[in-house]
């Protein structure tokens, strides 16, 4: 059973709110460090681990920006585990990529207080920096996302194309959710949702009382709304890459920076075999291959690089969008990747970050799965 506590902006900052919650979660120790979004000096929005209260005043868990999928960063604080408690603030893609991290045993959530955010979506980087510097605060944004006036900003940008297609506006899976869908601008309700979650309620003092009303109908339509756009992208996906030569095309501006993959939180090899002397052709390799048309674009096997990507890692894709994020070629690598991987993880049944009990596919291999593949009859 879940339990909800309020918080309420103080001075009219709902940050001030959320500083204050975490330092009594410090001071009460029910953990050791908070890892959370704050603001950076001179400017933007990183994950920050606070262990000092007086470190708190900068936080600022729901702005629109998440210059990485903070799942990876989990990684380095948990791959050996401290033994020390640590909440960290996250929303609905990273807990998803983390939860298939600790599948792959690059993490571990033992002594984590997962603490999820509704996520309204997030700008690109740059385009954050310009929506911090023009004055918007985490409130304007808040207020127009879950009110009538969309997520658009003054200047015309929107969030990423990841959130306008991602089903998954409130964090599944956490411990603890920070609820702004459903509830009154000025206003976070923090939903206890597992024993660890109450517990923390418990040692933190904090009275239970009745969640936002309309909670659950606010979520649906946001569910709803994206869920249409996703589907249409996808089905623009399937006809705009539909052949060998049209992947080609999508891809024709690929300079094999590897950004994509380095932003990807759950591509997971320690070597990608890309930078391994595999791929490292003699000058004449490349001369004949070019004998063979008379041209050949350079660098060489970009379709392959995203082919064997996709291979490797479709079936964990969370749609972050952080891929397309790190492009700096500006090809739409989220909205590929992410339509490839809704076939393959429909195809398994698999929903990665849905459970930790959950198998991930080419770790299992049962007899009589895929026979129309293998030829296999009973
Ligand atoms: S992909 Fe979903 S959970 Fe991740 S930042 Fe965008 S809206 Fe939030
Ligand atoms: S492929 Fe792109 S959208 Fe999918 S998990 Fe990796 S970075 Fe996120
Ligand atoms: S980030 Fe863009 S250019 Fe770099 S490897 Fe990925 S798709 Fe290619």
């Amino acid at each position: 059973m879940t339990e909800y506590s309020k918080l309420v902006a103080q001075d009219g900052s709902i940050n001030k709110s959320l500083a204050s919650f975490f330092r009594t979660m410090l001071e009460k120790n029910v953990v050791d460090a908070v890892l959370v979004p704050a603001h950076q000096n001179p400017k933007g929005v990183m994950q920050t681990l606070i262990t000092a209260p007086e470190a708190l005043d900068a936080v600022d868990p729901f702005a629109p920006v998440a210059p990485t999928n903070s799942a990876r960063l989990v990684t380095r604080l948990t791959n050996v585990p401290s033994g020390r408690p640590v909440a960290v603030v996250m929303r609905s893609c990273e807990i998803r990529a983390l939860l298939e991290l600790v599948k792959l045993k690059q993490a571990n959530v033992d002594d984590l207080l997962l603490i999820g955010i509704d996520c309204l979506g997030r700008y690109e980087n740059a385009d954050y920096l310009k929506y911090e510097q023009g004055g918007a605060t985490t409130e304007d944004f808040l207020k127009a996302a879950c009110g009538d006036k969309g997520t658009k900003s003054a200047d015309g940008f929107d969030v990423a194309v990841a959130c306008r297609i991602c089903e998954y506006p409130a964090a599944d899976n956490a411990d603890v959710r920070l609820c702004v869908i459903g509830a009154s601008p000025g206003e976070v309700f923090v939903e206890w949702a597992t024993e660890k979650g109450l517990n923390a309620r418990k040692a933190m003092g904090l009275e239970a009382e009745a969640g936002p009303a309309g909670r659950d109908a606010a979520v649906q339509q946001i569910k709803k709304t994206r869920t249409a756009q996703r589907d249409k992208v996808f089905s623009d996906m399937y006809e705009h890459v539909g052949s060998m030569e049209k992947l080609r095309d999508h891809l024709a501006g690929c300079i094999n920076c590897y950004n994509c993959r380095a932003a990807c939180p759950v591509c997971y090899c320690k070597e990608c075999v890309f930078v391994t002397d595999t791929f490292r052709h003699p000058g004449d390799q490349y001369l004949s291959w070019g004998d063979k048309r008379g041209f050949m674009k350079m660098p060489t096997e970009t379709v392959l690089f995203h082919l064997t990507r996709m291979t490797h890692m479709s079936a964990l894709c969370v749609g972050c969008g952080q891929c397309s994020s790190a492009c700096p070629n500006d090809i739409h690598v989220t909205e590929l990747f992410r339509s490839v991987a809704n076939r393959t993880q429909a195809r398994f049944d698999y929903h990665p970050g849905r459970s930790l009990d959950e198998p991930q596919p080419l770790a299992v291999f049962y007899a009589e799965e895929l026979t129309e593949v293998t030829g296999q009859v009973k």
